[in-house]
């Protein structure tokens, strides 16, 4: 049998939204992975009584319940104090965690203030949490037979000290799950359901989820045996064919780094309307020097005459924001700054339009030792998604052309 697990996020940033609960996707994640089961997820502000109230709702609902922040030194941390009114204990200070604070301040040369004791109270029955990278340790506590972990609010502190708990929980849960996910693009989230609808039967147990977002649409199956599910992403991977570009934590970036790798050969852009963020993408990757030559960002149409040489009455003949300007922009990158491919993008990031162009008119092409590609589309979405949007689509493009070259070459 599986374990339950509530998740309960502590602090009032939250509930403004001055901060995004990304605690909770992470532990919704990692605890799937050791085979526990999230049933709730819920925040809570810095108030006391709601803090117990909270707490004591996700003791009845789960077998495990995991609290993240306030466990910080300052009055608004009050996660201990409501642990222990939750679980009907005292609080009471260990001497051993005393001392390590004492040390810690010592060892940085800092006088410590008094409020930083508190983070040595530990409630009556319940243990602390060692933390590898913060002054304050995470709680361990059983409540009448249920399991309750106290993590600190700082995504890199919490994922630190949850690393115990991770291996804790994976040894009581039975069974873990798997999760293995084909990244595609150029399908939309419908067509890419119709393909894996069409031929995956997905067994029982398994589950099946679309996932879209920034141009891509990611198929991922859930279940607890990993062959099982390592072969039905196979399978999908193989109906997707060229859509498919990748799997599980790989980025589209990556994968472009990594073929033009295995060919020995490198890429440069000209870009407009992405303003740099084709060339950022392309340098992502450790070693992109091996791969990626550089960026002209040419977002005045003079430059694209006098840097990257698309002539002058090609411009004034066919726009700025065209085909033939793309396909000339990928020919002066791929010449101007010695690449084995070139990549143009030009468009409409908005808000208005341009050139009698409405927002979301993108033009791509590449240039490389086969013939060259143009690829012209409407993005939806405001500037910075149109922008995002579009460097995901000339990465995907240039793999494309990556994947022909090899046939021809
Ligand atoms: P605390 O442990 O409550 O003192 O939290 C310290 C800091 O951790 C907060 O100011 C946030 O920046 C961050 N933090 C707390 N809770 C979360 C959460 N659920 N998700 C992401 N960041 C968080
Ligand atoms: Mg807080």
């Amino acid at each position: 049998m599986t374990l339950t697990a509530a998740v309960v996020a502590v602090g009032d940033e939250l509930l403004l939204g001055d901060t995004v609960n990304t605690n909770a996707s992470w532990l919704g994640g990692e605890l799937a992975r050791v085979g526990v089961q999230v049933v709730a997820s819920v925040m809570v502000g810095d108030d006391l009584a709601r803090m117990a109230v909270a707490l004591r709702r996700a003791l009845e609902d789960a077998e495990v319940v995991v609290v993240t922040g306030g466990l910080g030194p300052t009055s608004d941390d009050i996660t201990r104090e409501a642990v222990a009114a939750a679980a009907g204990v005292e609080l009471v200070r260990d001497p051993d965690l005393v001392q390590e604070l004492k040390d810690r301040f010592a060892a940085y040369g800092y006088p410590m203030p008094a409020d930083v004791l508190k983070q040595a109270d530990v409630p009556v029955g319940g243990s602390p949490l060692h933390n590898p990278v913060g002054s304050a340790p995470g709680l361990r506590l059983e409540i009448a037979g249920r399991l309750l972990y106290a993590l600190p609010g700082p995504p890199y502190e919490l994922q630190a000290v949850m690393a115990v708990v991770l291996d804790e929980l994976r040894a009581r849960s039975a069974s873990s799950l798997h999760t293995r996910t084909v990244h595609t693009s150029g399908l939309g989230e419908p067509a890419v359901a119709e393909v894996i609808g069409q031929g995956v039967a997905v067994p029982e147990g398994v589950a099946l989820a679309y996932l879209a977002g920034g141009g891509v649409v990611r198929v991922r199956f859930t279940g607890s045996d990993d062959t099982v599910v390592r072969r039905l992403a196979d399978r999908a991977a193989e109906l997707l064919g060229e859509h498919a570009w990748g799997r599980d934590d790989e980025r589209l970036d990556e994968v472009v780094h990594r073929e033009l790798a295995a060919r020995g050969a490198t890429v440069a852009v000209a870009e407009s309307l992405t303003g740099g963020l084709l060339g950022a993408a392309l340098s992502r990757m450790p070693g992109s020097s091996a791969t990626f030559r550089g960026s002209l960002v040419v977002y005045a149409t003079d430059l694209k005459e006098s840097l990257a040489g698309v002539p002058g009455p090609l411009l004034a003949s066919a726009g700025a924001v065209s085909a033939e300007t793309a396909g000339a922009l990928a020919i002066g990158a791929r010449e101007r700054l010695g690449a084995t491919y070139g990549i143009g993008a030009t468009g409409v990031a908005g808000p208005t339009e341009q050139e009698g162009q409405p927002v979301g008119t993108v033009h791509l092409a590449v240039s490389g030792p086969g013939d060259a590609v143009v690829r012209s589309l409407r993005v939806p979405g405001d500037r910075d998604r149109v922008r995002l949007l579009t460097v995901s689509a000339a990465l995907d493009l240039l793999r494309k052309q990556l994947v022909l070259d090899r046939v021809v070459l």
